[in-house]
Order: structure tokens, then sequence, then C-alpha cells
């Protein structure tokens, strides 16, 4: 019988800084197809160049750091992690080593709706390698993105399910956009993780031997790759195997991960301090200033949602997890206080409509008061819920505001008592047998008065107002 494991992960995640230029250099750090177009000496290593440190990149990194409550280091040290790799033409990164620039700090977040935390190790700084491409057979380099600032985001090995770890990258991806850090797109590359994962016996206290997984490019790929090497491990160990300390790659296609190189130790990369860089000074005051500057985070967002306004916990999540989402639904909230009508018109009948048209939420056909505008409508009775959603889809088209549609169409509904009771009392009268078998008992027969009263007027007759007619001209009430 298969023994019972616990599984062990904790990510290392890496993030690019949105930065006008590169960390070291003024080279624009933008992404830009033609190769080799954003360089200079200083990002291609040419001898006797000197770096000199971006301070946007600095700020954006203590920003990072205040936001995930690290504890930013006044005094830290860049340093060179000394490896050969045609990606990195200076033969060592730049980064942090024994004196990152934040320590400690945590990053909750949600999942089905209950919140956890991650707690972090470290954030440091470092620069980004150029990046290889495989073509025709060659071998080309593009050193576009060598010396981009990056943070490091280390965790503690605090997830237990591939599921969570997931969960936790995307809440780290909310906070970089947030805080304007980072894009954090993993599609992109401007987020990337790598994953530490063993398993242990349920209820061992000792760690197991960790793998480490690169070169998943997606939330899917973190939760697929981490459950797929669970389960190897898993296997390997019931079959009386030791997992081996290794990196390995994740490969999409294979769905499976494959054994890419013996795990290298920190001291296989000879750090020591760079002699070109000053120790990193952060003076307090500064950080006070940066953290007076955080705005109100997603976690806080999802409790202020739930706990508040009443959401559940997966529209907080959808909304929460959208920065332009997030941002309508807050605008739209001042016009209209209804949270869930707000939420549930927003996430599933806007958004769905936009995405058939091809159109985005932000500067989009319908904005937040035209949204709130609709909801308006459909709460005071004019029109009807089935009504609003039919006028959705043409605001989605025209972009027009839902009175000017209703004004235009003449689709007020009729909610005039004695107007309803006139078309009520012509149905009874037009169908006599129907009548018998509803004043027999036939509760259910009620239905088709209704029906045939929209018929009669279009669909504009207000619903709760007949079924009220109808039941008093029945005595049912
Ligand atoms: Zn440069």
């Amino acid at each position: 019988m298969a023994r019972e494991y616990e599984t062990v992960i904790g990510l290392e995640a890496h993030a690019h800084l949105k930065t006008r230029t590169k960390l070291f250099c003024a080279c624009s750090a933008q992404p830009d197809p033609a190769p080799n177009s954003h360089v200079c000496p200083v990002c291609t290593g040419m001898p006797g160049v000197l770096p000199v440190m971006n301070k946007e990149a600095v700020r954006l990194a203590v920003r990072t750091a205040l936001a995930m409550s690290c504890r930013v280091q006044t005094a830290s040290v860049m340093a060179r992690k000394n490896y050969f790799y045609p990606d990195l033409p200076k033969n060592y990164q730049i980064s942090q080593y024994e004196r990152p620039l934040a320590t400690d700090g945590e990053v909750p977040f949600h999942v089905q709706g209950t919140r956890r935390t991650v707690r972090l190790v470290r954030i440091h700084m470092e620069e980004d390698a150029g990046r290889l491409l495989h073509e025709g057979g060659a071998s080309l380099v593009d050193y576009n993105r060598c010396g981009v600032p990056l943070v490091e985001i280390v965790s503690q090995p605090d997830l237990r399910t591939p599921e969570e770890a997931a969960e936790y990258l995307k809440a780290l991806r909310n906070i970089l956009r947030y805080i304007g850090a980072s894009e954090a797109n993993m599609e992109e590359g401007n987020l990337r993780c790598d994953a530490n994962i063993s398993i242990r016996p349920a209820g061992d206290g000792a760690l197991g031997t960790k793998v480490e997984i690169k070169n998943m490019n997606s939330f899917r790929h973190v939760q697929q790759a981490l459950a797929f090497e669970a389960k190897r491990q898993a296997e390997l160990t019931d079959r009386g195997g030791r997992v081996a300390q290794e990196t390995r790659l994740w490969d999409p296609e294979a769905l499976a991960t494959r054994s890419m190189r013996s795990k290298e130790e920190a001291h296989d990369y000879r750090y020591f301090p760079d002699p070109d860089l000053l120790p990193l000074s952060v003076p307090q005051i500064w950080v006070d200033e940066i953290a007076r500057e955080i705005p109100e985070l997603p976690a806080q967002k999802i409790e202020k949602y739930t706990r508040d306004l009443g959401l559940p916990a997966s529209d907080a999540q959808t909304l929460v997890d959208d920065l332009e989402l997030v941002a309508f639904f807050e605008e739209a909230l001042r016009s209209y206080p209804e949270a869930r009508p707000l939420a549930n018109w927003l996430t599933s009948e806007l958004v769905g409509l936009l995405r058939q048209a091809g159109k985005t939420i932000a500067g989009g056909p319908v904005g937040p008061t035209a949204l709130a505008g609709l909801l308006g409508e459909v709460d005071s009775g004019r029109i009807s819920g089935k009504m609003g959603k039919e006028l959705l889809a043409e605001m989605v088209s025209t972009g027009a505001s839902a009175a000017s549609i209703i004004e235009k169409k003449g689709l007020r509904q009729i909610t005039d008592e004695g107007d309803l009771e006139r078309v009520v009392d012509s149905l009874i009268a037009k169908f006599p047998n129907e009548r018998k078998r509803v004043e027999a008992g036939e509760i259910k027969l009620m239905q088709f008065f209704v029906g045939q009263a929209m018929k009669e007027t279009g669909g504009k007759a207000n619903p709760p107002k007949l079924q009220a007619i109808l039941r008093r001209k029945f005595r049912l009430s």
C-alpha cells in the first residue's frame, strides 16, 4: 500500500521591476523585438565600465518589500554571483547574497475563500541575464534583457499543495501590479518562478531532499509541474528509490519534469561583494516615505469585500485578480451601493459581453456610471432584469446609456396597476377554461396567465405587480 506523504513547497519568484531604464546603465529596460537594440558597454560587460545604480529600481524594490511586510535593511550589499553562460557577458551576475535588501515578511493569499499566509525569507535585487534564441541549428544571443532590474522573492517552504503554490504566486502577481512595481506577467516572462519541492512521511518534522523545478511559464504550469513532481517523488520512494537533489525542467508538452543538472550549491558561485558598487544605503526616512504611498493591497480588499460588503469569496477574488475590474467596481459602487448585484452584473454579464465583442473593461463602451445607471433602472422596476440584460448587450455594442435606449425604444415596463389590471381582466375573459382550472385549485396554471400577459404587453409587464394582481383576482392571497 502506498504511504501517505506531505508535500513541502517553497517558491523563488523573479519579477521585472517597471523602470524606464536598466539597473546599472541608461539603456531602455522595455522589451523590444529587435535583438540587441538596447545595449551598451555596461550591460554587455565590456572591460573598464562601471555600473551606476538606478534609484527608481531601488524605490520599487523597497515598495515591494514593504507591501510584503518585509524588514527593509538600511544597508545592503550588491554581490557578484560568478558563473559562465553565453547570455551573461560579464561572467557574473550582480545580485545580493549575504546582505539582501529585505528580510522576513509575509504574503497573505486565499485558497477557495480561506485566508493563508506564506512567510518570506528575503527579497533581494539583481540584474537579469540575456536570452538565447535557438534558430535554424544555430544559437544566437539577445542582450536586450541583460541588466533589466529584478526582485527575487524567496518564500519559506510553507506551501503544502500545488494549488496553494499557484494561489500564492497569483497573490504575488496581484501585489506587484497593485503597487505598480511590475507588469508581473508570467506568459511574457516578467514574472518567473522556480519551485523547491520535497515530500516527507505525513506527520514527520524533518524535510526531505528537495528538487528544484524551472521553466514554468504560467500558473497552470506551476500547478501541473508540482503535482507531477510530488507524484514522481512518492512513487520513487515507494519503490525504494531515493530522491536526488537536482534541478529539473518542466516540459509542458510532455507534462513531465526531466532532470537538467545536479543542483549547484551557493559556494559554487563564489559570491563576493561587488567592488564597483558601494553598499546600498536606503535611509529610513526614504523607507517611511515609500511606506506612506502604498495603496490598499489585494488581501485587504478581499477582506473588505467579503466581510463588509458581503460578497461571495469567489466574486471578491475575481474582482481583485484584475486591476481594471477592481477599479471599475469601486468606481461603480460610488453611484450604486448594492455590492452583490453590482459584482454579479459586472463579473458575469458585462465581462462576458465585452469578451464576446473583443473589448476591454478599461476605456470600454460601458463605464462604471453607465452600469450603475442600468442597475438603478432595474431596481426602480422601470425595466425587468431580463430587459436589463438585453439593454446591457446593446450598451456594449453602441456605447449608449441605459436611459437613452429605454427612451428611444419605449422600453419602460408597465407598472401602472390600472393598466395591468385591464390586461389581466381581458385575459381571464378570453380563457374561461383555464380560469376555471385555476379556481378549482390548479395553481400552477397561474403561470399560463403570466405568460399570456407578457405576450400581450410585449414583455413589458412588471412581473411582481402582475403576479400580485393575478393572485388578487383568483383570491389566492
Ligand atoms: Zn546598457
